[in-house]
């Protein structure tokens, strides 16, 4: 399960930024964008979320996961492509000098904290 690899990067990010932040009590909301080449099962992320959250002040808060379709750029002749279309080669060119510009995201997008007084 190599969700939990990554809510473990993505705890050691948040909880850095509540180190930044003294003034901040705890997360509500985290949304979270993962490429679908994570290839992330969100229950998992979820589950994972949930049980590295334990005793921090990210405990409780809702992650939301969005997924960030795929798109390929190519170098040859600059088509850009989505997920309809799955190939590493160029659809308009035929060229693979291919760059995937989309889809190996794993970004936190947004946290809405409760604020002290701090
Ligand atoms: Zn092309």
């Amino acid at each position: 399960m190599h969700e939990m690899s990554l809510v473990e990067a993505l705890m050691e990010a948040l909880l850095e930024a509540f180190e930044k932040h003294p003034n901040w009590l705890r997360a509500r909301r985290v949304e979270l964008h993962v490429g679908r080449l994570r290839q992330v099962v969100p229950e998992a992320m979820i589950f994972c979320f949930d049980v590295a959250s334990r005793g921090t002040p990210l405990e409780g808060a809702c992650l939301d996961l969005v997924e960030i379709p795929l798109e390929a750029f190519c170098e040859a002749c600059g088509h850009r492509w989505g997920p309809e279309d799955l190939v590493f080669f160029c659809p308009a060119c035929g060229s693979v000098d291919v760059e995937t510009v989309a889809g190996m995201d794993l970004d936190i997008a947004s946290m809405e904290v409760e604020e002290g007084d701090g």
